[in-house]
């Protein structure tokens, strides 16, 4: 079994070496440690779609999940193609935010708020139907990285804010910029008006999509409790997609580049909890073993996990003509403008 995944290792090195500079392996922080090691950037979903952005490289494959790889389609250049490993791989987060439910939120918040009163504001976390749908109407992308920056802008505009389709990052978002709570009211998209009667809507002006992400929303309040009683005096650092309670109890919040840097800064011989993916938590375990970096809980992305070396190797032993990421131009064209406004805004 080693000796065939070594030899799978070789045959992908050997093809990064024949395609040379035209070919850019991107991987994100949750993938497999045999991907990342293989990959030429790894980042964040924010980081590696700017670099998406900025490469030369005429093969752009992208180890992440399907919104990813898509959202690194919609700003390749024209000699540029995208390939994704695992067509499979799908995030249920953005899956919960189908262009048709979004479409009727419009329609519906059209009515009671008024069609220029209000912008979305959406996830990187989201298809590219979705996406387009909201940059149709002006609306914005934002990462974990860049919410609170995105939605005070926003706010700057005088614009009321829908938040699709993180629940749990949108309503963290809106408290760190110690916003008034009472304004906040959720969208569950499969009721009439997001569960909301016409009168509640108008006296509030942010409006969070009741999505989640399982790997985060796994935290509990009781993680944290039996993580401090374990490890007396341990930092605990968590993603924002996690629950209200468990983003209050840690000590640090943030994206995962935060996180990264937050295990890098941290003191040699000092113990950090981090309440995220598995497999990023265990890797800065390893890189930083002059300190003791321990998961909060066991809480692994199984999307992620798709791609294997294996499909790796297929994928770049067949290009063109295999996982290529296809998006309709009218697709592309709004959601570029909805991602291009992120970048302009948030740098
Ligand atoms: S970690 Fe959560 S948000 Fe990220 S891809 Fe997996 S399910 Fe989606």
């Amino acid at each position: 079994m080693e000796s065939e995944l070594q030899e799978t290792i070789g045959q992908i090195k050997s093809l990064k070496r024949k395609f040379g500079k035209e070919l850019v392996i991107l991987t994100h922080h949750y993938q497999r440690p045999e991907i990342v090691e293989l990959g030429d950037y790894v980042g964040d979903s924010y980081a590696l779609c700017k670099k998406a952005h900025q490469l030369d490289a005429r093969y752009i494959v992208f180890c992440g999940v399907r919104f990813m790889a898509e959202s690194a389609e919609i700003l390749r250049r024209d000699f540029q193609m995208v390939f994704h490993p695992e067509p499979f791989s799908g995030c249920p987060m953005a899956d919960m935010a189908e262009g048709e439910d979004v479409q009727r939120a419009f329609e519906e918040l059209d009515e009671v708020w008024g069609k220029n009163s209000y912008i979305p504001v959406v996830y990187m976390n989201s298809s590219a139907e979705v996406k387009s749908l909201s940059g149709e109407r002006g609306g914005i992308i934002c990462t974990s990285s860049n919410a609170d920056k995105i939605v005070s802008f926003v706010f700057s505009q005088k614009k009321k804010v829908i938040f699709i389709p993180d629940e749990y990052l949108g309503f963290n978002t809106y408290r760190k910029l110690g916003k008034d709570m009472s304004k906040l009211a959720y969208w569950d998209f499969s009721l009439p008006l997001g569960g909301n009667t016409p009168d509640e809507l108008v006296k509030r002006e942010y409006l969070v999509w009741k999505g989640y992400c399982h790997v985060h929303t796994f935290f509990s309040r009781e993680h944290i409790l039996a993580a401090r009683e374990k490890h007396k005096g341990c930092r605990i650092v968590v993603h924002p997609e996690c629950r209200p309670e468990v983003v209050e109890l840690s000590d640090a919040s943030g994206s995962t580049e935060f996180i990264v840097k937050y295990i890098a800064d941290s003191s040699p011989g000092s113990t950090v909890i981090v309440g995220t993916e598995l497999n990023l938590v265990r890797r800065l375990a390893a890189s930083y073993n002059d300190r003791r970096v321990f998961e909060l809980a066991r809480s692994m992305c199984p999307n992620m996990f798709k791609i294997t070396l294996a499909k790796l190797k297929t994928t770049l032993e067949s290009i063109p003509d295999k996982n290529r990421v296809l998006l309709p131009e009218n697709v592309k064209k709004h959601s570029r403008e909805a991602l291009k406004r992120m970048l302009d805004t948030a740098g």
